[in-house]
């Protein structure tokens, strides 16, 4: 029996862009990255054997654009075999109830992110006071609402696999959101990063939309445990990636990252935790 699925009410176009808006990346041959306004969707499995899954699902109103880019890259009436989901934050949520309905794929996810896919609980309100200009202040119209994905929403395994993507294991990420995770392949060391870390200041209007390059901590105005944000960026620093794809900002590889995620680990208090804001705590540790 399929259940009711629907948006949250707040859920509502968001009139923010970027210079890569519309752009795809092939990163490697089985890794496409595609920018949706400010934030990347990616396709992931090879275009010749047909079996491939979408990793997260873009800003509200994009489907057409979701479903258009897929089917370019693997052909008319493909599907993917499964979405998954790096976390629920409105900008990686944007079209999953017309691709859910469109395609009929499941979609999987972190059970402690399940509250709010499942319409149960908001996410805390997007912080506009906190250090971080323009963008911060325009977070007050982010939807914060869950959406309900009801039965087509299932946990992603205990054992660290991620269905249908062979080769790639889910990573727990928390900070951002409480049950954000990570994709890794140990035998490329490709990594998609959510936003664990992105690689422009999404913090500046100005950077978002040039996409300048910079290995940053998670968006800020969205983000609650900064000490649980930074242990994760260690984790994956760890992981020593070669080539990541970030929720916001271009795909980074080789020296640039590995100096930018341990600049980033090392500096996490400078670089990411904002100076004031009402999910800061500097004093913590
Ligand atoms: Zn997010
Ligand atoms: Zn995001």
């Amino acid at each position: 029996m399929d259940q009711e699925i629907s948006y949250g009410s707040d859920y509502k176009f968001i009139p923010a862009t970027s210079i890569a808006s519309g752009i795809g990346i092939e990163v490697l041959p089985d890794l496409y990255s595609h920018t949706i306004q400010i934030v990347n969707i990616c396709l992931v499995g090879n275009p010749e054997t047909k079996n491939f899954v979408l990793v997260d699902a873009g800003m509200p109103e994009s489907a057409n654009e979701i479903i258009s880019v897929t089917e370019d890259r693997f052909g008319a009436n493909s599907r993917p075999q499964a979405i998954i989901l790096t976390h629920g934050h409105f900008d990686h949520v944007g079209a999953i109830i017309e691709l859910v309905k469109h395609w009929n794929v499941p979609v999987y996810a972190h059970e402690l992110e399940f509250p709010f896919l499942t319409g149960k609980i908001s996410y805390p309100e997007p912080d506009p006071t906190v250090e971080g200009g323009l963008v911060a202040k325009m977070s007050p119209m982010f939807p914060n609402e869950p959406i309900n994905l009801g039965n087509h929403i299932q946990s992603l395994p205990s054992d660290g696999s991620v269905p249908h993507l062979s080769g790639y294991r889910w990573i727990h990420t928390p900070g951002h959101s409480p049950g954000h995770v990570s994709l890794f392949r140990d035998q490329d060391r490709s990594l998609i990063a959510g936003d664990a870390f992105i690689t422009v200041k999404q913090d500046s209007l100005y950077k978002v939309l040039t996409q300048e390059m910079e290995v940053n901590g998670p968006p800020r105005y969205l983000t609650t445990d900064w000490q649980a944000a930074w242990e994760s960026v260690r984790k994956l620093e760890a992981l020593q990636p070669t080539t990541a794809v970030t929720g916001h900002g271009m795909p980074l590889s080789g020296e640039m990252l590995a100096n930018g995620l341990k600049k980033l680990v090392n500096d996490f208090e400078q670089i990411a935790i904002p100076d004031y804001g009402k999910y800061v705590n500097k004093n913590k540790h």
